[in-house]
């Protein structure tokens, strides 16, 4: 089964994609993740995100879209995967459309976790003073409301291109993250499970 967990940036779609990850063995494909990593390694790659990624900005469309298509080709995604922080734009969904019909696959089911604004900010407040300082470049309250503009201008939109295809389904992302994984799982269930 191939799912996007959607939502704002703090939503808890890391969490909960490493449950699915541990529970059904569908790898969990985080776009942040990924372009962190190449930041780590110092690719070349990593050095031309790096400033965006601070600022809480979005890369560019085509980078995304080709990490993601080398890495869903891997054989561990035979059997789906969990899209986490991806597609966040009308031309990342439609290129992920592409990319998986070409291989005979599709999206299944866009899951969305609902959560306030008040309450991300709260959640990233949280992190920092747990970690005794920003844990991430991006995670200081000034590029935590840039994010969240970018996500409801740019991100936002595809809820409506993925309740036109009869694909969204919602959660309450304020509920605990056991309540979250709960409705999560009942929602694949009752989509199929593995389809
Ligand atoms: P969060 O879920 O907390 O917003 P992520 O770890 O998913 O953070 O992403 C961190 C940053 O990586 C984003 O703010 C953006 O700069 C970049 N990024 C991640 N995924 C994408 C994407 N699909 N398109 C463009 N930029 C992305």
């Amino acid at each position: 089964m191939n799912l996007v967990l959607f939502g704002p940036p703090g939503a808890g779609k890391g969490t909960q994609a490493k449950v699915l990850t541990q529970r059904r063995g569908w790898p969990q494909l985080s776009t942040g993740d990924m372009l962190r990593a190449a930041i780590a390694a110092g690719t070349d790659l990593g050095k031309r995100c790096k400033a965006i990624m601070d600022a809480g900005d979005l890369v560019p469309d085509e980078v995304v879209i080709a990490i993601i298509a080398e890495r869903y080709d891997q054989k561990d995604c035979r059997g789906g995967a969990v899209f986490d922080g991806f597609p966040r734009t009308t031309p990342q969904a439609v290129a992920l459309d592409e990319m998986l019909s070409h291989r005979g696959r599709k999206i299944d089911l866009v899951i969305e976790l609902k959560v306030d604004d008040a309450i991300l900010l709260g959640r990233v407040g949280q992190r920092i003073k747990d970690a005794g300082g920003a844990a991430r470049a991006d995670d200081t309250p000034e590029t935590l409301k840039n994010r969240l503009e970018v996500y409801y201008k740019n991100t936002a939109p595809l809820l409506k291109f993925y309740s036109d295809q009869g694909k969204l389904v919602q959660v309450d992302g304020m509920a605990s993250i056991e309540m979250v994984t709960a409705a999560i799982a009942a929602l694949i269930d009752r989509s199929g499970g593995n389809a």
